[in-house]
């Protein structure tokens, strides 16, 4: 079992780049999509699911949940599950809140909508561009059954490309035979 890579707020224009960066590396990985970006860039979206990747629910624009109704609420996880499901075929199992901001009601109302949350472990800071060598080196510090938090939007993220392309090219020259170190598979993604 490998950290567990997880992609927020795309799907954006570098994108393209990071799944292409994951295939070379047969890695596979969890995008938290945005839902109002979904329908410009729905081939991207078909490439992850048809590449072996989970998507999740990130909601529609990215608001603080905790300050909407729950009507709006379920508006945004509702819309964001259908464009997904209808761009990729598959409907989210998981969804993240923006920020990490929910409660217990917004938990509960994303179950009746059959999404569970799903947090993270492990931060890299990559949202504030710290330098490749900071965020390769939280990639790598990471323990075997981390979730870690990257973005692959919604502005340019060369950084976070670049060092998740060092790290995983890290992980295989360290054992390229070893289980243990084999990127995580679809099955092995953690119920959070
Ligand atoms: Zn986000």
């Amino acid at each position: 079992m490998a950290p567990l890579l997880t992609f927020d707020d795309g799907p954006a224009p570098d994108t393209e780049r990071l799944l292409d960066v994951l295939a070379e590396h047969q890695c596979h990985a969890v995008f938290f999509l945005v839902g109002k970006h979904v329908a410009a860039r729905a081939q991207l979206v078909r490439r992850m699911s048809a590449d072996g990747h989970t998507l999740g629910n990130h909601t529609w624009d990215h608001p603080d949940l905790r300050q909407l109704s729950l009507s709006a609420i379920r508006e945004q996880l509702r819309r964001t599950s259908e464009v997904i499901e209808a761009t990729a075929g598959v409907a989210p199992r998981y969804f993240r809140p923006p920020f990490g901001y929910s409660n217990r009601a917004i938990d509960a109302l994303a179950g009746g909508l059959g999404l569970s949350k799903m947090m993270w472990t492990v931060g890299t800071d990559d949202w504030r561009d710290p330098g490749v060598p900071a965020i390769v080196a939280s990639i790598c510090g990471a323990p075997a059954d981390a979730v870690v938090l990257l973005h692959d939007g919604p502005r340019r993220r060369g950084q976070t490309v670049q060092a998740v392309a060092e790290a995983l090219a890290a992980r295989r020259a360290e054992d390229p035979l070893d289980p243990a170190k084999r990127p995580a598979s679809r099955e092995e993604i953690p119920h959070l």
